[in-house]
């Protein structure tokens, strides 16, 4: 970046540099031409007075330093000339300085010589018989100037080109200094601060973006804790049943099982394996959840129904406990993850049943606006302390951890519930107090 910034600073020291000397360049020819034509102009006119005064005779022993000096006839022919021979000289009648001179008593005009580096100004005055004076000058081109001036031109030039590079190399290292002495870790310390001005929209990017990978890097970290959490906690509850299957099979291997205990010990080993199958299960399906349900697919469907299917599948839990379950509604068309719908509708009811009491009831309903199908689960269970009501939709979190394992619970099912719901843009509400029952309300729009 130094290289640039030096290279920009220099083009535009040397740009501004030689422009400046073509301009003074410029100004100094034609004010010293001007001046030049003006000596020119007094110079004829008195030299014409001495022609009229003393004829012929004025031009002995004259001594007109750098000025030509010619006398020409009214006819044209060439009296006199202080430089060239007369008698081989032409008429010079058609000379414009000499036709002007006659016609309007004094003429001007400039002519370059055979070579291009100079030119010639002539000054023509007409005396009273007649006849023309004529003075003239040589006069350096600009191009003659310009090789005249070459060798200071080149010096200036040479030293414009040192002392730019010099300045250029500084100014440069100046600029780029406070850049490679920045320290990018902590921008902000940099903001208002002289020398840093120009890079402020830099330095707030820079801070934006370190925020946003700091901001990225702990949600990072903190998907991996829960990630680990997650293991520790699903090897820990599938470790539980797998000890109480194994321990009842040595018993029976052994043949230390009476007769009568058959019956109970093989009901536990069915119930600890199908507790396993549900929290396989359950995390199988979070595992799907966790992918963003991108392979699940969206269908029309009726959340009605499935609600129906999930409330006919529980039925048989309901009447062991003598819990009054009933659903209302009618068709809810919605486009949206049907098998989501049912895990849903199912886990709210199963939960509306497994914390109840004997003889409770559990209602559910699904109704219909324009935007929205809502499901409500109430209970008259046992209720959820206020405490815990944020943390229940955690992973295998349960508030009675022995009445959850005891109903079979698996402590996935709201978290299930809760995902399942937020990948349907829906929302889900909680009241409840405790003895009192439980009121769950889901929300989901009818198209995504
Ligand atoms: P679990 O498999 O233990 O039921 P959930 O994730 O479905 O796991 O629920 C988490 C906890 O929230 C349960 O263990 C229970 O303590 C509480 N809970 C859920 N639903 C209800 C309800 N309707 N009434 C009372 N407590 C409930």
């Amino acid at each position: 970046m130094s290289s640039k910034i030096f290279k920009a600073i220099w083009n535009v020291a040397l740009l501004v540099f030689l422009a400046s000397l073509l301009l003074i360049m410029g100004s100094l020819y034609a004010y010293f031409s001007s001046i030049q034509k003006n000596q020119l102009r007094v110079e004829t006119e008195l030299a014409a007075q001495g022609v009229a005064l003393s004829g012929a005779d004025y031009f002995d022993g004259l001594n007109d330093g750098n000025y030509r000096i010619t006398w020409v006839s009214p006819e044209g022919e060439v009296l006199f000339d202080d430089e060239a021979d007369t008698a081989t000289m032409q008429n010079h009648m058609e000379r414009p300085e000499i036709r002007q001179a006659l016609k309007e008593g004094y003429g001007e005009s400039a002519r370059h010589s055979y070579t291009l580096a100079d030119q010639q100004y002539y000054a023509a005055k007409r005396l009273p018989d007649g006849s023309v004076l004529r003075m003239s000058v040589a006069q350096l081109s600009v191009w003659g100037l310009l090789i005249g001036f070459g060798q200071p031109i080149c010096f200036v030039i040479l030293a414009a080109l040192i002392l730019s590079y010099v300045l250029a190399s500084r100014i440069a290292a100046k600029i780029v200094k406070p850049i490679n002495e920045l320290d990018l870790t902590h921008p902000a310390q940099y903001y208002g601060k002289q020398n840093y001005e120009e890079i402020q929209p830099l330095l707030r990017h820079i801070a934006a973006q370190q925020a946003q990978l700091k901001r990225d890097q702990e949600e990072i970290e903190k998907a991996a804790l829960i990630r680990q959490e997650f293991s520790a906690n699903v090897s820990h509850e599938l470790k539980t049943p797998l000890h109480a299957i194994s321990g009842y099979a040595e018993l029976f291997e052994n043949g230390l099982v009476k007769e009568e205990d058959i019956k109970p010990f093989a009901k536990k080993i069915h119930a600890e394996s199908l507790r396993m199958t549900r929290l396989v299960e359950d995390i199988i399906d979070l595992t799907k959840l966790d992918n963003g349900g991108t392979e699940m697919k969206w269908e029309d469907c009726d959340f009605y129904r499935i609600t129906e299917n999930a409330v006919d599948t529980l039925e048989a839990a309901a009447s062991a406990m003598d819990i009054n379950f009933t659903v209302s509604g009618e068709t809810a068309p919605v486009t949206a993850i049907p098998q989501l719908l049912y895990s849903i509708a199912y886990n709210l009811c199963d939960n509306a049943i497994k914390y109840n009491y004997r003889g409770g009831s559990v209602s559910v309903s699904v109704l219909q606006n324009a935007q929205h199908t809502v499901l409500t689960v109430r209970d008259t269970g046992i209720g959820i302390p206020a405490e815990e009501q944020d943390r229940i939709f955690e992973r295998f979190y349960r508030v009675d951890k022995s009445r959850s394992k005891e109903a079979g619970g698996t402590g996935l099912g709201l978290s299930i519930v809760k995902h399942a719901v937020l990948i349907h843009h829906g929302t889900i509400r909680l009241s409840s107090s405790p003895g009192k029952g439980a009121e769950f309300v889901v929300s989901i729009p009818n198209k995504p």
